[in-house]
């Protein structure tokens, strides 16, 4: 199966998603000489547990916070160097992480709105989001709001957390011995996630990487919303005729 590598795009709600689920493509897309851009949608700055563990303190405060976002944001350009990236393929748009949901539900759709003009500038022939499945919530969310974004491109969707329901594969990477040990750096680079759950986090170095087809049809939605339109304003035409 030949893949549309030559312009990817990948939309990672943390940094550490792009190497976790992406780290086998990446290379993939530059080993094909495409060109590769990775959106980082929060700095992945909510994360405690670490945070106190390093800083030996329990109480956190917005200073820490924006120093480990720093930090994060760094281990992805170190991590996309690993998989032979350059730093400036990496986007940051530091939206507050675990709280993507939140602003969806309250109507906030600036994320979104970031997301399409990204898109539309890079014009990419594969774009690869995050899955409405996933467990975590800021990866539904920003799933939702890509694929808002997307306006009939060429998607497909990851899972990282929890599983994909059988059915919507779009395509399966199996990846080399090089490829699963270059995947496996890039990992590494993420060391503030490494801190307390080394074993887990790298668990994630697998030599397979599976892609799930588009999970929201936009365009059937938008076309929905005018022909409901459509109706409502025949109704009315209808009831405004008949009370002549
Ligand atoms: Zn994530």
């Amino acid at each position: 199966m030949t893949l549309a590598l030559d312009r990817t795009l990948v939309i990672a709600p943390h940094p550490d998603d792009e190497s976790i689920a992406t780290g086998g493509l990446l290379q993939r897309a530059v080993a094909a000489g495409g060109e590769v851009r990775v959106v980082f949608v929060t700095d992945g700055d909510n994360n405690p547990w670490p945070l106190r563990y390093l800083k030996k303190k329990l109480w956190i405060s917005d200073a820490d916070r924006a120093e480990w976002g720093a930090l994060r944001r760094e281990e992805s350009r170190r991590g996309l160097a690993a998989l032979g990236i350059p730093p400036s393929s990496a986007i940051f748009l530091g939206y507050p992480d675990t709280m993507l949901l939140r602003m969806v539900r309250a109507g906030d759709l600036r994320a979104r709105d970031a997301l399409a003009a990204i898109i539309e500038a890079f014009s990419p022939s594969m774009l690869v989001l995050p899955s409405a499945f996933d467990l975590h919530s800021d990866h539904r969310a920003i799933s939702w709001l890509a694929h808002g974004a997307a306006k009939g491109r060429n998607v497909v969707t990851y899972v990282i957390h929890g599983h994909a329901p059988g059915g919507l594969v779009a395509f399966r990477l199996e990846l080399s011995p090089e490829e699963t040990a270059r995947k496996r750096a890039a990992i590494e680079c993420h060391q503030s996630q490494l801190i307390l759950s080394r074993s887990r986090f790298l668990s994630y170095a697998r030599s397979v990487e599976e892609f799930q087809q588009a999970e929201f049809d936009m365009a059937l939605e938008s076309r929905l919303h005018d022909w409901s339109c459509a109706v409502k304003h025949a109704v009315r035409v209808v009831t405004h005729s008949g009370s002549n």
